[in-house]
């Protein structure tokens, strides 16, 4: 029997690698941050979900997902990458406090 995906409405498909196992992550487009121009520390944002595993209600429920990539000046050392995985509502206080304290570092 085949069964019909269901990708959440902000679930880019081409990401996506929800099977129809049922396994795998429902993957958003990514958001780029340009590197910051004083230490070339560049960070990407998506959503991600991953399928509901029963008898845990934490379980398939949607996160923002950070990507945070600090750059090498020694070729022979990889980039640092630092991947932080928030519920909605840690994202949204991180992203209240980002934006108190931007607003506080250009004032
Ligand atoms: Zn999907």
């Amino acid at each position: 029997m085949i069964t019909r995906i269901e990708h959440p409405s902000w679930c880019h498909v081409s990401s996506c690698t929800v099977s129809q196992s049922g396994t795998g992550t429902h993957v958003s487009r990514t958001a780029v941050l340009d590197p910051d121009p004083l230490n070339a520390v560049h960070t990407t944002l998506r959503l991600i979900q991953n399928p509901p595993i029963p008898g845990y209600p934490t379980t398939g429920v949607t996160m923002v997902e950070i990507l945070v990539t600090i750059p090498s000046y020694d070729p022979e050392i990889s980039d640092e990458e630092f991947s932080f995985i928030l519920s909605g509502a840690r994202a949204h206080g991180l992203g209240t406090l980002l934006l108190a304290a931007g607003r506080e570092a250009m004032s």
